[in-house]
């Protein structure tokens, strides 16, 4: 792995916490998983660097478990709202630099907040969100929202786009919207040149105000049809 190896707890083997110990741990990461249910932290034993069996939300515990020594500390206790608090106000009391916490709805997201949480997550909002606009845009492939105002999104070239240059297309000036990758069958030019060329079917993804990409979308790509 040609990326430096990053240092992980993840606290809360759930689906959410269950899915990232997993990933982050196939990536090469050092991963280290938490749960209080035995049966979990014995499944994801294989999928972590070492797992604990151990409550979380008390503070000795979690000093005992020198999570202090970790980059990130991700928080997935889902329906325990009030330990999910605890936990994250203990870690960020520690100084752990990064603490990423599972949110269930807008009051756990303010408390949240009000502790310190560095990212919360609302896994279901985020996915739904992602869902529908691919779902009501056939062009779009992917979706990230990275605030109210601003999205990244993947879109398929459509006839129109065949055989332009980026420099041709000029959707900065025309639109504000930066393409930051080109993905050819496969291969993908990250930060494209602008000489690169489009085809019909390339992927590509786009950043920009959601309303610019918006119009880059029905002026730029659809008119075609
Ligand atoms: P998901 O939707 O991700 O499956 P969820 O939102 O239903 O999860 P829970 O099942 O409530 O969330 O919690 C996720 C995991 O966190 C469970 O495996 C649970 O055992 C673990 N957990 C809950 N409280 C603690 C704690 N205090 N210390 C350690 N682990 C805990």
């Amino acid at each position: 792995m040609g990326k430096k190896k990053k240092q992980f707890a993840i606290i809360g083997l759930g689906r959410f916490g269950g899915s990232i110990c997993k990933e982050l741990y196939e990536m090469g990461h050092e991963v280290l998983a938490i749960d209080m249910n035995e049966d979990k932290v014995n499944a994801y034993a294989p999928y972590s660097t070492q797992t604990i069996h151990a409550n979380a939300a008390e503070e000795n515990v979690l000093k005992a478990l020198g999570i202090r020594n970790f980059e990130y500390v991700i928080v997935a206790i889902g329906a325990d709202i009030q330990t999910s608090i605890l936990t994250t106000l203990f870690l960020k009391e520690m100084n752990i630099k990064n603490v990423w916490v599972k949110a269930q709805n807008h009051y756990h997201h303010k408390v949240l907040e009000k502790v310190g949480a560095d990212r919360i997550i609302h896994p279901e909002k985020d996915m739904g969100v992602r869902v529908a606009q691919r779902l009501a845009d056939e062009k779009i492939l992917d979706y990230i929202e990275l605030s109210e105002d601003y999205s990244v999104v993947e879109l398929r070239a459509t006839r129109k786009l065949h055989d332009k240059t980026i420099l041709e297309l000029d959707v900065r000036a025309k639109y504000g919207c930066t393409i930051l990758a080109v993905n050819k069958e496969g291969k993908v030019e990250v930060a494209p040149n602008p000489e690169t060329r489009i085809e019909e079917n390339n992927c590509f993804v786009v950043l920009g105000r959601k309303r610019d990409i918006q119009r880059f979308e029905d002026e730029g790509i659809s008119a075609a049809f």
